[in-house]
């Protein structure tokens, strides 16, 4: 119900104008977002590599339709690279990418090709990619394009969403040497015939990846919030003798930086992943409208900084 009325909101733009103006928005958006410039990105991310961490930038775009948007994001990412690498943010910063936004929806092609030339920049730039994944419809597609470009750039980052029933096969398949794969639960809303429905279902599920991923010769990215889930990575980091060089955390910007800074402290790589753009509004309301426990989640982080 919460989702569906945040959902609907998201798509109205007399919401959108409502919250963009309300008083608080500023300070919500600040908190979750870098900003809607790349300069805003490129400060936020100096300030959080002074702090011990790494950084996934993504630029905050989507619905795109037409191949004139697809072709911008990808000269967006390709001058942010560049950016990037000028500052000496690079390699502790990389780039995270969703293949919507470079047109996946309308010609693969066109997306493959557009992801290419990140990779290619990101490379050139001393540093990687990582290819976001969105809804269940998009998997195969995703996974196919990732193949094709860790032919030439093998460092290319998968992400995988722990509350499909199909992703611990997924994992299998991806934890060889070399294969940098991001678990995550997983954001959008997917019927029960391919997705796990309950918060339970879904965290044993990520238990079981994380196994097979932190067991296997790839390099874990383990992106959660979850404090029993970031107890389990940091006894299995123990277990299977991996060191702050074989795998890492990653946490969204502004959600628990208290518990980033704790791991940064003892020892690990975390990765802070930072959204900047104008698009933002999506970005928050669809943060809120995943599950409903992210209503909580944002409006915890919004009361208290832990
Ligand atoms: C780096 C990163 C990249 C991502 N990339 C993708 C992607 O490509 N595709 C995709 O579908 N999804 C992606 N996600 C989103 C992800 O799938 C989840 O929707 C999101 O991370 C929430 O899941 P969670 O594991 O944090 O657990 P949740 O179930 O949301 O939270 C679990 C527990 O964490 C604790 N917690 C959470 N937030 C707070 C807080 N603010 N303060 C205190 N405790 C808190 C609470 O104990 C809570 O019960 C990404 C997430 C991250 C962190």
């Amino acid at each position: 119900m919460l989702r569906t009325i945040i959902l609907a909101a998201s798509r109205s733009s007399q919401v959108e104008r409502l919250v963009a103006t309300a008083p608080f928005t500023r300070d919500l958006v600040h908190r979750f977002v870098a900003g809607a410039r790349a300069d805003d990105a490129l400060r936020a991310t100096r300030e959080l590599v002074d702090d011990g961490l790494a950084v996934t930038l993504d630029n905050l775009g989507e619905d795109t339709v037409t191949p004139e948007q697809a072709i911008a994001t990808r000269d967006e990412y390709v001058r942010l690279l560049r950016e990037l690498s000028g500052a000496g943010l690079t390699p502790a910063a990389e780039v995270s990418v969703k293949l919507s936004a470079l047109g996946q929806m309308f010609d693969e092609q066109l997306a493959y090709d557009n992801a290419r030339a990140i990779c290619a920049a990101a490379e050139a730039a001393g540093t990687t990619v990582t290819l976001d994944m969105e809804d269940h419809t998009t998997t195969d597609s995703t996974l196919d394009i990732l193949a094709k470009l860790r032919k030439d750039h093998p460092s290319t980052g998968a992400v995988l969403q722990a509350y499909l029933r199909r992703t611990e096969s997924d994992c299998r398949e991806l934890a060889t040497a070399g294969s940098r794969v991001r678990l995550c639960k997983g954001a959008y809303k997917e019927p029960e015939s391919v997705a796990y429905q309950s918060a339970r279902e879904v965290d044993k599920s990520y238990v079981r990846c994380l196994n097979i991923l932190m067991s296997g010769d790839g390099f874990p990215m383990l992106a959660t919030h979850d404090p029993r889930l970031i107890a389990i990575g940091e006894d299995r980091a123990r277990w299977f003798d991996r060191g702050p060089e074989r795998f890492e955390f990653q946490m969204l910007y502004g959600i628990r930086p208290e518990e980033q800074a704790r791991l940064v402290g003892e020892g690990y790589t975390v990765r802070t992943y930072l959204p900047y753009g104008e698009d933002w509004y999506g970005y928050l309301m669809r943060r809120l409208a995943e599950r409903p426990a992210n209503l909580m989640f944002f409006g915890r982080a919004v009361m208290s900084r832990k």
